[in-house]
């Protein structure tokens, strides 16, 4: 069988000892190893979100599970809250809140923009709302937004911060202690580079107390800190436990991808991903493609959502793609659906995928009867490469 190159915002390509992990035979979950191992994860995890202070929790289920987490416990009927859109993920974040009783308000930046600062502090100055959520990354739109002044502001107002880093920890910079956002949540199968299964929150001291004193009951027995709570303290403080069965290979599989991107050392793994990603946006523009963010210093690290120029098909672009053996998205924000490809590129991805991506997306367009400089992408990209060594 051919090797395809999966190159789509999650999940990405997996580091061989990573995936190793996950073929061991399974251990029990009260286990010494396992205990161990999963103590590790929770440190580990509280290096990478810069969070020394922050309650880890580590669950089975996807990065919505993660969202759906955080609206369980932090919102109770009534409550005013803020969303902050930038596409699909954040109008989901108002679908969760607004299942949990949330009167909630949503900001929504037009598509490829961002909710300007003005804007969120006007809404803040009009009442009292209890959390703010927004994404760091929207997959739909490819348009990353800087945390920390929306962080800022939401200690203005004492207002609780729920970041979306699904699409972002792990490659894009976040402070979150230092910052002050109250609630990280992610996923295991984007740039923390683990297959699909892993719900990953990491809230701080202050949302901590915001749930101990809730007046109601989480209406979501599964989602319940008071459930993992016990069970997290317990992992950290080397004891078994139980309240559901942990993904055991799964887990095992996360401490061997944190440890990775720990020896990387974050500032370098931001600076890899931020210069994978420019030299790429460099090379698609290259040749006349346009990104769906409006403002190149808004685009994300983590991919890159190109529209197709006039008269490409979708269907007949990305199966030209696929021909190559290169796997990239198709649209995903509803209004625009038809309009852009999506190509990820975060965790362990290198120049060399990103050559091979651009090949097969010329190798496309000019099936597609795209009227360009052939080559051009992959030397701009290439030039780029260059100069920097
Ligand atoms: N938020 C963002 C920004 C995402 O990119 C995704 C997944 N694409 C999610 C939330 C939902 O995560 P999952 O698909 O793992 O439930």
């Amino acid at each position: 069988m051919t090797k395809q190159l999966l190159m789509i915002p999650g999940p990405i390509e997996f580091d061989t000892k990573v995936l190793s992990a996950m073929s061991v035979p399974t251990v029990s979950h009260v286990a010494p190893s396992f205990i161990n191992c999963f103590s590790n994860c929770i440190s580990l995890m509280k290096t990478i979100f810069r969070a020394p202070k922050g309650q880890a929790f580590i669950v089975s289920g996807s990065g919505t599970l993660a969202m759906d987490m955080a609206g369980a416990n932090l919102v109770e009927n009534g409550d005013d809250v803020l969303v902050i859109s930038t596409g699909y993920f954040g109008e989901r974040f108002k679908t969760i809140l607004d299942r949990y009783g949330a009167n909630s308000t949503i900001l929504q930046s037009e598509i490829g923009g961002v909710v300007s600062l003005e804007a969120i502090e006007k809404e803040l100055q009009s009442k009292p709302y209890k959390l703010l959520t927004f994404t760091h990354v929207d997959t739909s739109t490819g348009v990353r937004v800087n945390p920390k002044p929306i962080a800022a502001l939401c200690k203005k107002y004492d207002t609780l911060c729920i970041l979306d880093g699904v699409c972002s920890v792990a490659a894009e910079e976040i402070a979150q202690d230092e910052w002050g956002i109250d609630v990280v949540v992610t996923a295991s199968q984007k740039a923390i580079g683990v297959p699909p299964g892993l719900a990953l929150l990491m809230v701080s001291p202050k949302a901590m107390l915001v749930w101990e004193n809730r007046k109601s009951l989480v209406a979501n027995y599964y989602s319940d800190f008071a459930n993992w709570l016990p069970i997290m303290k317990a992992y950290e403080e080397k004891r078994p436990s139980y309240f559901g069965t942990p993904p055991v290979n799964l887990i095992l599989a996360l401490e061997v991808s944190l440890k990775q991107i720990q020896e990387e050392g974050m500032q370098k793994r931001f600076e890899r991903h931020r210069f994978l990603a420019e030299a790429f946006v460099a090379a698609v523009e290259s040749i006349g493609l346009e990104l769906v963010c409006k403002d190149n210093k808004n685009a994300a690290f983590t991919l890159s959502a190109v529209r197709y120029p006039q008269g490409v098909q979708p269907v007949d672009f990305l199966g030209a793609v696929s021909s190559r053996n290169v796997i990239v998205a198709g649209g995903l924000h509803p209004a625009i659906k038809q309009e852009y490809f999506r190509v990820g590129h975060m965790g362990i991805i290198s120049s060399s995928d990103l050559i091979a991506v651009l090949s097969a997306i010329e190798y496309s367009l000019s099936k597609n009867g795209y009227d360009f400089e052939s080559g051009k992408a992959l030397k701009t990209f290439q030039d780029i490469l260059n100069q920097d060594n």
